[in-house]
């Protein structure tokens, strides 16, 4: 797997504890939510940092609960934010998600000017940050965002890889 450093390069090797330590931490309180919500939705949690390191938005997928399509835990995250910031720019702020935004969310992750997007399983089917597609560096994308995949990544995947296997066992 392709990790990217905060400063722009990649490689192939665990990225340094020291580099990301700030974003495990969030990681894992992600991981404990989706959890949760994991008994109703598919379990992803979102938050959004502010430039203090703030969290300013929080959102779980409520596809099913509110009967929305657009119930993803990073738009939930967003409506929360910019109620909070009262301003739809999120230039100086983090958003950090333990499953790769779909193409829907990295669409509106560009369209909020996102500063930063922190996540952790890569989402090979339906990724839209490089997973599947990268529409952060589609020339449609007028907003380049610093993007940061493979946090916790091992824990991010098994977790949904729990949840899915117990959707088909209910089948
Ligand atoms: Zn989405």
């Amino acid at each position: 797997m392709r990790y990217i450093f905060e400063n722009g390069n990649s490689n192939n090797d665990q990225p340094k504890k020291r580099n990301n330590s700030k974003y495990t931490f969030w990681m894992k309180s992600i991981l404990r939510r989706s959890k949760e919500i994991g008994k109703v939705e598919l379990p992803i949690c979102s938050i959004i940092l502010d430039e203090r390191g703030r969290c300013i938005g929080r959102g779980v997928n409520r596809r099913n609960i509110n009967k929305d399509p657009l119930g993803h835990a990073e738009i939930m995250a967003l409506r929360q934010a910019s109620l909070i910031k009262n301003d739809w720019r999120f230039n100086e702020c983090i958003i950090i998600t333990n499953l790769e935004p779909c193409t829907m969310c990295s669409s509106a992750l560009i369209q909020a000017r996102m500063g930063k997007v922190i996540f952790g399983a890569y989402d090979k089917k339906r990724g839209g940050l490089g997973g599947s597609i990268d529409l952060s560096k589609h020339e449609s994308s007028h907003h380049k965002m610093e993007i940061i995949g493979g946090i916790l990544e091992d824990e991010c995947s098994q977790i949904l890889k729990i949840w899915f296997k117990k959707l088909r066992n209910q089948k």
